[in-house]
């Protein structure tokens, strides 16, 4: 591991100070379960790194109108016992439950989960099926709102500029009490949570009358550089009554949105067929009560 200095600074005006110098190159830390491990490896080799996990204020998960507005220094265990997630953004309690272990969800923040950038990244998913977007702030104090769908370019590649921190997750006014809101998390790992998924998909979709899809959103993790959204399932979905030969339907098409690679953890092919499965098991859940 290289040497670098350390600071832990109290206050986001600190950090933008910080970060606002070009001539050093920085890393900020969060949980420091990402960091940590790559910084050991050598990944990175950052002059200074800039504690943010002592920041007042950043933490917390709350209602603003209709909206629900997350800090991205919030550990993922917050979602696990958050009674507001539960209700209105159900789809997050039950992916974070499948996010690595205990002691890993107490450490990992979701703005770190954001940062990192992985195709498999279990909060990411969801929340790109939720419709939510990022707001962040750079050195000049500039901020701005990046959908999450188009926050990712690569694996460990954002929209991100060097000086810029993510500060809140904003989920959008679903609809109303949230009551017609059904979604489900289906995750595919070597060994469920504790193992970075092989496939996973995240399906949100607005019912009208109990059945009827006013609409959907449908976003897979690991099957390409970065996390995706599966329009030609969403469109099948559409404006149709949820049934059995629409699930199936719906699990014919995702071969279309989908082009998987083959790596050390799955070929091409059994991500085509675990994408159909998955597809399906969403649907089923949600149709069996979401
Ligand atoms: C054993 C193990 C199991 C894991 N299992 C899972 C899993 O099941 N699912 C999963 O999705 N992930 C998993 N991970 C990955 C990791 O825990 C998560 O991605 C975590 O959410 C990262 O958050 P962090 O706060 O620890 O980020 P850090 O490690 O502190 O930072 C990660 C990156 O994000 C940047 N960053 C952090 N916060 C911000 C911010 N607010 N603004 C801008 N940049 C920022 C950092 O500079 C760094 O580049 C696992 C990791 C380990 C070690």
């Amino acid at each position: 591991m290289v040497e670098f200095d350390y600071i832990a600074p109290k206050t986001m005006d600190e950090v933008l100070e910080v970060i606002g110098k070009p001539e050093r190159k920085n890393s900020l830390l969060a949980g420091g379960t990402n960091l940590i491990v790559n910084l050991r490896a050598n990944k990175i080799k950052p002059e200074i790194v800039v504690d943010i996990s002592r920041l007042a204020d950043f933490s917390y998960i709350r209602k603003d109108g209709e909206k629900i507005k997350i800090g991205s220094l919030t550990n993922i265990s917050e979602f696990t016992t958050s009674e507001l997630l539960n209700h209105q953004a159900k789809i997050l309690r039950e992916s974070s439950i499948q996010f690595a272990n205990p002691l890993i969800r107490n450490k990992a923040t979701i703005g770190g989960n954001l940062a990192d950038a992985s195709p498999a990244a279990d909060a990411a998913i969801p929340l790109i099926a939720l419709g939510a977007k990022v707001e962040t702030i750079d050195s000049n104090h500039k901020k701005r709102e990046i959908p999450i769908e188009e926050l990712f370019l690569a694996p460990n590649k954002t929209l991100l500029k060097k000086d810029e921190v993510i500060t809140e997750i904003e989920i959008p006014s679903l609809n109303g009490n949230n009551g017609n809101l059904k979604s489900a998390y289906e995750k595919l790992g070597l060994r469920n949570a504790m193992a970075i998924s092989i496939v996973s998909v995240a399906i949100v979709l607005k019912l009208k009358d109990g059945k009827y899809i006013d609409d959907a959103k449908v976003a897979l993790g690991s099957i390409a550089p970065k996390p995706i959204r599966a329009r030609n399932v969403e469109n099948v979905l559409k404006e149709e009554t949820l049934s059995q030969s629409l699930i199936e339907k719906s699990a014919e098409v995702v071969l279309d949105d989908i082009n998987p690679i083959t790596d050390v953890r799955a070929s091409a092919d059994y991500r085509r067929m675990m994408s159909k499965a998955l597809i399906k098991n969403a649907l089923n859940k949600i149709m069996l009560g979401g």
